[in-house]
């Protein structure tokens, strides 16, 4: 007989991804191949024209950047036309095309990969490090996103699971995870607070917890802030300091930017632990024939003034949070910290004076997102120890209005499972044999700033009929009609450009001032998309 597949618990980072599962009721990160725990989230070409994934492809981030694909997770769910996917557009390495549905897609050595697809290169291998480890077939995983993520995001994760060969038993939102990890089975009565600074994403959720139910009262966060952004500063440093030497621009080559980048990656790693540091590039340019190095020392207290008003915007996000919710800093019983960049010196010391103790020691920042996402699994699993989640949507969810403006239907903070209903609206021109309702995610009141997740098309006829947009306990959309009096699933439809949403970019475009936009332009973001949206190049 077929031995009975394994459930694990991955952390899909957008750095690095692990793996965990219950063995004697104990989670364990299970140790890869290498005897590394971690795998980095990197698919890259070979110069075989094979796909590899984790350390060897990331080793190829300096011979071959255009065909070495990286922080998926930032991509992954998201509308090529997106802001977000705009703005790294000009700063990956690699090319970011758009796919079927409008989708952001990345090209690897000439052929189209969605975001899924990449995803699931690195969770398959982190089936086959977990297979090969546990010496046993696994058959069904809870995956992990950050607790920012909106619908598609979940969505497009959920489908990388399967592309896998996972069930995906359960999406969890991260910080739920690591809040598992540190209170599952202690008896606990506490309101803690969990800073999540990873590679891309800050995540912040205020659970309460007792005994084994777990509770998000609070969550908020920046899908654009992480580790990343803290390498920026001080590459963007390096190379100025460079250029000023030697008069050589390093951002003209892509190979010795790579180089700059993976240094300054690992002189900020080494800054958490000692006080100075060199940053050493042997024949890093050539200027005129001759090699030239790249030397350029660096303080803890100067990456502290560099990066202070990122570790500000993340205090920012927590005040937020707690103020929201009317909870003071000092109801917080316990600071947990998760994610690779919490470990800065400087990050620590303002958990300290910001909410008056010192963060929890124990909880280890990189692996109790994946230790806690192997305990809820086990506990899906079994029916000991049995784990209550009450989690809360993250961001609201409702629909774009003819103006350009966002109607809330589903309020941020709401507890899941949700449900709530509404009207269907004639139609925007009447007289039109269709109505279609564009359903967007985010905390904008303006629809441009939110995401786009799908439109909802029904026949004039449905006008006035009940709606119903019910949230599940992994934070997934699922849109009901009334029809005959009884509720029928809708599918959602994407389209590259709604029509409501091409309006509402249109009226911005023409609202900012010339300045802005020259300063849009430049930095290839919101405004470069407009123009190609319309047209207009
Ligand atoms: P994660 O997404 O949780 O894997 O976080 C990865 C991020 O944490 C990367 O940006 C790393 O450079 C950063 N990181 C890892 N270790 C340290 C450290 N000791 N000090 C500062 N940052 C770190």
């Amino acid at each position: 007989m077929a031995e009975k597949g394994r459930i694990v618990g991955i952390d899909l980072g957008t750095t690095n991804t692990l793996v965990a599962s219950v063995r004697n009721r104990v989670p364990r990160i299970v140790p890869t191949d290498k005897g590394t725990l971690i795998l980095p989230s990197v698919v890259s070409l070979s110069p075989r024209g094979d796909l590899v994934v984790g350390g060897v492809a990331r080793d190829q981030m300096v011979t071959n950047p255009k065909n070495t694909v990286y922080g998926a997770k930032r991509l992954i769910g998201r509308k090529f036309d997106s802001k977000t996917v705009q703005a790294l557009r000009s700063y990956y390495t690699y090319e970011i095309v758009e796919g079927p549905e409008g989708d952001a897609a990345v090209s690897i050595g000439g052929r189209v990969y969605s975001l899924p697809e990449v995803s699931a290169m690195v969770l398959g291998q982190v089936k086959t490090i977990a297979e090969q480890f546990l010496q046993a077939p696994i058959t069904e995983a809870v995956i992990t996103v950050p607790a920012y993520y909106t619908d598609n995001q979940r969505q497009a994760v959920k489908q990388a699971g399967q592309l896998a060969g996972l069930t995906v038993k359960r999406i969890v939102n991260e910080p739920t995870a690591a809040a598992l990890a540190y209170g599952f089975n202690r008896g606990l009565d506490q309101r803690i607070l969990v800073y999540d600074l990873g590679g891309g994403t800050f995540d912040v959720s205020v659970l309460e917890v007792k005994d084994n139910v777990f509770e998000v009262v609070a969550t908020g966060g920046d899908t654009f802030l992480g580790g990343i952004d803290f390498d920026n500063r001080i590459i963007d440093f390096v190379v100025d300091a460079f250029h000023q030497e030697t008069k050589v621009d390093l951002t003209k080559s892509p190979i010795a930017m790579q180089r700059v980048k993976n240094a300054s990656e690992a002189a900020k790693i080494d800054l958490s632990l000692m006080q100075n540091v060199t940053i050493e590039l042997p024949y890093v340019e050539e200027k005129k024939g001759r090699p030239l190095d790249l030397k350029v020392p660096l303080s803890r207290e100067q990456l502290n003034s560099l990066t202070r008003d990122l570790v500000d915007r993340t205090f920012q996000i927590c005040d937020d949070v707690l103020t929201e919710k009317g909870i003071t800093r000092s109801s917080i019983d316990e600071v947990i910290l998760v994610g690779g960049q919490s470990r800065m010196p400087l990050v620590q010391q303002r958990i300290q004076e910001h909410f008056g103790k010192p963060a929890r020691k124990g909880v280890h920042p990189d692996e109790c997102v994946a230790l806690g996402a192997a305990l809820l699994g086990e506990s899906l699993d079994t029916a000991t120890d049995a784990v209550t989640l009450l989690d809360a949507v993250s961001m609201p969810i409702g629909y774009g209005l003819a103006t350009g403006r966002f109607r809330k239907i589903i309020d941020k903070n709401h507890r899941v499972p949700t449900q709530k209903s509404f009207r269907v609206p004639p139609p925007t021109k009447p007289g039109a044999p269709f109505i279609e309702i564009d359903i967007f995610q985010g905390d904008s009141e303006f629809i441009v700033d939110n995401e786009y997740l799908g439109t909802v098309k029904l026949p004039a006829a449905a006008t006035g009929k009940r709606i119903d947009f019910r949230v599940d306990d992994e934070c997934l959309l699922h849109v009901f009609l009334e029809d005959a009096g009884e509720p029928r699933e809708v599918k959602l439809a994407t389209r590259d450009t709604p029509e409501v949403l091409k309006k509402a970019i249109a009226e911005a475009m023409t609202k900012r001032s010339q300045q802005e936009e020259r300063e849009a332009a430049e930095k290839g973001g919101l405004f470069s998309s407009i123009k190609r949206l319309l047209g207009g190049g």
